[in-house]
């Protein structure tokens, strides 16, 4: 199914969707739900975005139609099974433009894809004395995996300084880059201020100095197309629930001599080419690296996300969020006391701010109340919260199926919550 208009695209500042939206927004049940009374208004994209029909249609067919174990069986429904779980890898290659489906890894999301790399990569490649830089802007799952190796290796983890607008200082990152660096970890997309880091450069200046570059690109994917061949990356990360799939599944994308080279992380069925006591011999990339039964019906609804996001257009995606971010960070800059955080030129549609005189929990509880879906806290980033002085953001954040009028409903529902907490 097409969301296209049949009108071409019109600026990025144009009011009107490049999609079909109200199509668009029927795809998704949940958005006909009320929450208190009130008619859902969904701002917690960057957390999880919602799920379109197709999508959910895929578990009930799968486990009413094919539910086999994959790759062992020489039944009909173990081959329909593989064929449909593996037809996903070819969909996730497309979808990064990944030279080769074998480069794509399945894997519980965003955090075990960057565990993976640390335990596989990092413990065959690093040793006392060398340096990985990640950047004051990432997630805690891009900065605890490689803490926790740091501490048993002893390498170096240093980091890459952000200035107030909340974009990476790329003076610092060019001083901090030398020939002890083995690798850099960066989001693309930050998913506390919606930086948009510029990682193809940092490929080339992390290649410059004999590093590799792993991006985690888990809120990169839902807003814009992304090809790892464009950017150089060595190692590309996703989840599939954020950009319209389900949970429990993610991606590992990765050059394919680094993944030939990587020794297994995980040992069990799958991953194998012969065992014995007195030793084995493991399966080719990627299955090297899937060990056990994976999530096989989540990935093959992966694979119809990716093609629903596809359908909708990723380019159009991003430039209607543009749309909904400019119109809401005016609205939010009427509001007295209000701090807005993480105002990066290109930033993506994610708005963190702070009110004086309210705390942000108390915002996140009181707007519930009037139906909108917001997220509050330290959104798994602490370390950037912290050097801005601050424990806790309100966030927004924006996707296809957002509308200007949900958000004049978050404008007003703040502007409303903050009267009653002063
Ligand atoms: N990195 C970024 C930038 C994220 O936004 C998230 C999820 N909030 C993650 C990593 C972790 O993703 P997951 O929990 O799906 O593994």
């Amino acid at each position: 199914m097409s969301h296209t208009a049949a009108e071409p695209l019109s600026a990025a500042a144009s009011s009107k969707p490049p999609f079909d939206l109200t199509r668009l927004r029927g795809d998704f049940p949940v958005l006909e739900r009320q929450v208190h009374g009130k008619a859902l208004v969904y701002l917690d994209n960057a957390a999880t975005s919602q799920t379109p029909q197709p999508v959910i249609d895929v578990f009930n067919d799968y486990y009413s139609r094919y539910n086999a174990n994959i790759h062992r069986g020489l039944h009909t429904l173990a081959d329909e099974a593989t064929a449909a779980f593996e037809g996903t890898r070819e969909s996730v290659r497309g979808f990064l433009n990944a030279p080769d489906a074998r480069q794509v890894v399945f894997t519980r999301g965003t955090t075990e894809a960057i565990n993976l790399v640390a335990n596989s990569w990092g413990r065959a490649n690093l040793a006392p004395g060398d340096e990985v830089l990640v950047s004051m802007l990432e997630h805690h799952s891009n900065i605890v995996p490689w803490q926790l190796l740091a501490r048993e290796i002893g390498f170096t983890l240093r980091v890459i300084p952000v200035d107030d607008n909340g974009a990476l200082d790329m003076a610092a990152y060019r001083t901090l880059l030398n020939e002890r660096t083995r690798l850099v970890a960066v989001n693309h997309v930050s998913n506390a201020f919606g930086t948009v880091n510029p990682v193809a450069d940092m490929a080339a200046a992390a290649h410059r100095a004999g590093a590799l570059i792993l991006v985690d690109g888990a809120q990169a994917v839902p807003h814009q197309p992304v090809d790892v061949q464009a950017l150089d990356a060595d190692f590309y990360a996703f989840s599939g629930h954020k950009v319209y799939g389900p949970t429990g599944v993610g991606v590992l994308y990765g050059k394919r001599e680094l993944l030939e080279a990587m020794p297994p992380w995980q040992g069990g069925g799958e991953m194998i080419a012969t065992v014995s006591f007195a030793g084995s011999t493991f399966a080719e990339v990627p299955h090297k690296f899937e060990a056990g039964t994976p999530a096989i019906a989540e990935v093959i609804a992966l694979g119809r996300a990716l093609e629903w996001v596809q359908s909708v257009g990723l380019a159009a995606i991003g430039q209607w969020e543009q749309t909904l971010l400019a119109h809401a960070t005016s609205g939010l800059e009427e509001i007295d006391g209000m701090r807005i955080l993480g105002t990066a030129p290109g930033k993506a549609g994610v708005l963190s701010f702070v009110v004086d005189g309210a705390h942000a929990q108390d915002i996140g509880l009181l707007i519930d109340q009037l139906g909108v879906a917001i997220r509050t806290g330290h959104h798994c980033a602490q370390p950037l919260l912290h050097h801005f002085g601050v424990e806790a953001t309100c966030r927004a954040s924006f996707a296809a199926y957002n509308t200007l009028e949900e958000v004049d409903t978050l404008i007003a529902a703040l502007d409303r919550v903050i009267g009653m907490l002063r």
